[in-house]
């Protein structure tokens, strides 16, 4: 059977998977397409490999994975390649999503032992006689599923973490970029050949579906809330736990004492990289009043000097134009004007750079996750009102705060996972950092202490040491050892404080 074929639109021809770049329709590869019993049969695959990469050790582990970190730097400008080969995105911008990738393999593999290793923990009063130790013990196989925007950082985090933790992963890639999902697990199985800890399946949603049915112990998810919840009820049937990296609609608050020249290059790079397809990406912008008209001058200097097809690479996913064109003709319908870019910005596949002004809060483009290089700039009074607007969202994964004084505290009060103060985007390459969001963007941490637990489920061993003082957990308790318990209890926790 053969599809009609279009640029950067997946198709699948004879159980083969064609993807596509969405500039020039060249096509990027074929992969063969995993049907429910090929998932199945890698997660049988992946369940005797987990028990090798377990045996190994977190030192053993960290050798490999720093093995896979060395090799993926050497090759990375092909791996930049392939990345603008599926999904469009200059070479330049795959390279700086590269180093977060390399930072995370590299934290994870020297972390995991101390994070997840195990420890003897301090003895508690009343049960004194009883050594404990913890430890954090991988779940198995689990399941990553990925998006394509960002699809090398946002896979490798969950998978560094995961595989620090001593588990095998099989990766779901998105549709739209299958060729470079397969690259990544390739490097793996060349320093990692023994056994198949790091598979892909590939395909459409099903393939993602049959992923979270299959047996394995965990899943993570990156992509949009409205998939993630089909995810979660997948995974529900069998109680298999999820991390959720989901969609967001990140603010920006830029305060009276910002520097003004800094919070506007910033304020574009986070709007306008990888087209603005980035979950963290800046798509609302809340100014204080006395800066409000410098910043927006600044913003739309800025912005106004990239060029679709140059800086601005083209929309991956065809149908995402659809939305950005409906969030820009809304946002002008209500009463928004653009200073930059706007009603014919929408040109396939690229969207030229839009600054928007005056938006109303109700718009598509204040509340909905627009996914283009489009950014709302709104005057504020002061910053309480600033977080309130940024807050006002079912989102809550990251942002930016420019300013010196209360910028930190501000920072504080937004309502989201991470916050960049003085810069935007940043944590996402921080290794100790933890990232995930909260409400509609997700719950749950990859990266960092947090991120390398997410993997792992805590296994506590409590040893007897002696005698009991206060024997009450035996039938051989007598009234005596009872009130001995109320007396000590009274003793320890019953006096008012
Ligand atoms: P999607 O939700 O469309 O897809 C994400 C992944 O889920 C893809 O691999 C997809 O496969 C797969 N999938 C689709 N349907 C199912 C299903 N029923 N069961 C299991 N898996 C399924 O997201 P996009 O790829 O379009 O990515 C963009 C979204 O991701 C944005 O909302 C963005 O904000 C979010 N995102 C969040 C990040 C975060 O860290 N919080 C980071 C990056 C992106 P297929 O592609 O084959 O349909």
């Amino acid at each position: 059977m053969t599809a009609t074929r279009v640029p950067g639109v997946p198709v699948i021809e004879d159980g083969v998977m064609i993807s596509t770049n969405p500039a020039t329709g060249a096509e990027a590869g074929r992969l063969p397409v995993s049907d429910q019993a090929a998932v199945g049969a890698a997660v049988a695959r992946a369940r005797e490999a987990a028990q090798w990469w377990q045996s190994l050790g977190f030192d053993g582990r960290r050798e490999r994975l720093l093995r896979w970190r060395s090799l993926i730097v050497r090759r990375i400008t092909e791996l930049a390649q392939i990345s603008k080969l599926e999904t469009g995105k200059p070479e330049a911008d795959a390279i700086v999503e590269t180093a977060a990738a390399i930072e995370h393999l590299d934290w994870s593999a020297k972390n995991a032992k101390r994070v997840l290793g195990p420890r003897r923990t301090r003895s508690r009063v009343l049960t004194v006689e009883h050594g404990g130790h913890l430890e954090y013990l991988p779940y198995g196989v689990v399941g990553v599923i990925g998006p394509w925007n960002y699809p090398i950082v946002t896979p490798i985090g969950p998978i560094s973490g995961a595989l620090a933790a001593g588990n095998a992963v099989v990766f779901k890639p998105s549709e739209y970029t299958p060729v470079l999902g397969q690259w990544l697990v390739d490097t793996f199985a060349e320093v990692v050949p023994e056994h198949p800890v790091l598979q892909a399946v590939h395909g459409m949603g099903d393939t993602g579906a049959a992923l979270c049915r299959s047996g394995v112990a965990k899943i993570a998810f990156t992509g949009s809330t409205a998939t993630a919840k089909k995810v979660m009820a997948a995974c529900a049937e069998n109680l298999v736990p999820t991390v959720i990296e989901a969609g967001g609609k990140d603010a920006m608050i830029v305060d009276a004492d910002a520097d003004i020249a800094a919070a506007a290059d910033a304020a574009v790079w986070g709007s306008m990289t990888n087209a603005g397809q980035t979950c963290i990406g800046i798509e609302r912008v809340y100014a204080v009043a006395p800066v409000y008209d410098a910043f927006v001058e600044a913003v739309v200097e800025r912005a106004g000097k990239l060029r679709t097809g140059a800086e601005i690479g083209p929309i991956t996913m065809p149908k995402q134009l659809d939305i950005i064109r409906e969030h820009i003709d809304d946002a002008l319908a209500k009463g928004g004007r653009a200073v930059l870019g706007g009603a014919s910005a929408v040109q396939p596949p690229y969207v030229a750079p839009t600054v928007l002004v005056d938006v109303p809060d109700h718009s598509l483009e204040i509340r909905d996750e627009t996914f283009g290089p489009t950014v709302t700039i709104t005057k504020v009074a002061d910053a309480d009102e600033a977080v309130r607007k940024a807050n006002d969202t079912a989102y809550g994964l990251g942002g930016s705060v420019f300013g010196k004084r209360d910028a930190v505290r501000i920072a504080r009060r937004l309502r989201s996972g991470m916050v960049a103060v003085n810069s935007t985007l940043t944590f996402v390459g921080v290794g100790n950092l933890p990232f995930g969001g909260t409400g509609d963007s997700g719950f749950g941490r990859i990266h960092g202490d947090d991120g390398l637990r997410e993997f792992a489920r805590a296994k506590s061993i409590l040893v007897r040491r002696g005698p009991s003082a206060i024997p009450v957990q035996s039938y051989g308790r007598t009234p005596k050892h009872i009130a001995a318990l109320i007396k000590t209890l009274r003793l320890l926790y019953g006096r008012r404080t």
